[in-house]
């Protein structure tokens, strides 16, 4: 009797990563297995299995998943991690195992923002000063030297872990994990007397509110633009993830085109 079951590696560490193992859950013909760095202390644990940490760049990540016997990728990593998309594009080709990626879209302008896309966090660094001096940073955890230098300003650093140094100075830290309400961002950006957002363009709802608090406020936010999309089929929904994997497993049973 062949094997049929369709084993899934789900590249992970966002909500839609989860959404994602929660509606493989209840597929049958499927096995899954989560992937997640490691970099959290106490992260959102995916329903089903899970493993940790890196694989060790494309040639571990191509090992994992010829030892593993992984039959389907998707990468719903966040859209700001390049490497670990880069590296799935170029480790599956290479054992030729078909990738999916799963990325939200990014957030568009509405009547009445002051938003400015830049295209990293360097140029949002130069940019942020000219615009005010009280600045909300919201980029992550990492890449936050790029404001150590940056004179004139106060920052409000908000980060699920405690920041890598170095940090702006003077700045105080918040540490926080999503989803954030309307009311929590109005309060936070009143309470701090906030005059400049600093975004990565994240997409999705759980980071939201803050640019609606923003566009109420009359604020400028700066908006850091996303890495290159990655060049393999993506979706944009987990629906549509979904619908692709049961199309793969479909495609193992006896007797049907794959
Ligand atoms: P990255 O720069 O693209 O990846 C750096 C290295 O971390 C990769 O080369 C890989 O190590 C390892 N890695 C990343 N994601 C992994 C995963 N899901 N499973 C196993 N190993 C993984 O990634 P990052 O920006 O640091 O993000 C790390 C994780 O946090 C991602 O899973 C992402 O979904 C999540 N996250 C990131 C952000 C963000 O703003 N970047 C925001 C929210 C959540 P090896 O080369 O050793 O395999």
């Amino acid at each position: 009797m062949p094997d049929v079951t369709l084993r899934v590696l789900i590249l992970g560490g966002t909500g839609e990563g989860r959404a994602l193992a929660a509606a493989c859950a209840g597929m049958p013909g499927l096995t899954v297995v989560s992937s997640l760095a490691g970099r959290t202390s106490a992260p959102l644990r995916p329903d089903g299995r899970v493993r940790t940490g890196g694989f060790g760049g494309v040639a571990g990540l191509a090992a994992y998943l010829v030892a593993e016997r992984v039959d389907a990728v998707v990468d719903a990593t966040h859209p700001f991690a390049a490497t670990i998309t880069a590296n799935a594009v170029a480790a599956t080709a290479t054992v030729n195992v078909p990738l999916l990626v799963l990325r939200r879209p990014g957030w568009t302008a509405q009547p009445g923002d002051n938003w400015h896309r830049v295209p990293d966090l360097a140029s949002a660094a130069a940019l942020a000063p000219e615009l005010g001096t009280r600045v909300f940073l919201t980029t992550g955890r990492q890449g936050l030297a790029a404001f150590a230098g940056v004179p004139g300003c106060w920052f409000l650093i908000r980060s699920v872990e405690a920041p890598d140094p170095p940090l702006p100075e003077p700045s105080a830290v918040l540490r926080d994990r999503g989803p954030f309400t309307l009311a929590g961002e109005r309060a936070l950006l009143a309470d701090h007397r906030i005059d400049v957002l600093v975004t990565k363009d994240s997409g999705g709802p759980a980071a939201a509110a803050k640019l609606i608090a923003a566009r109420e406020r009359g604020i400028a936010v700066v908006v850091v633009d996303r890495p290159a999309a990655a060049a393999a089929p993506t979706v944009a929904t987990v629906d549509q993830a979904a619908s692709w994997l049961r199309r793969q497993a479909g495609g193992r049973q006896p007797g049907q085109p794959g």
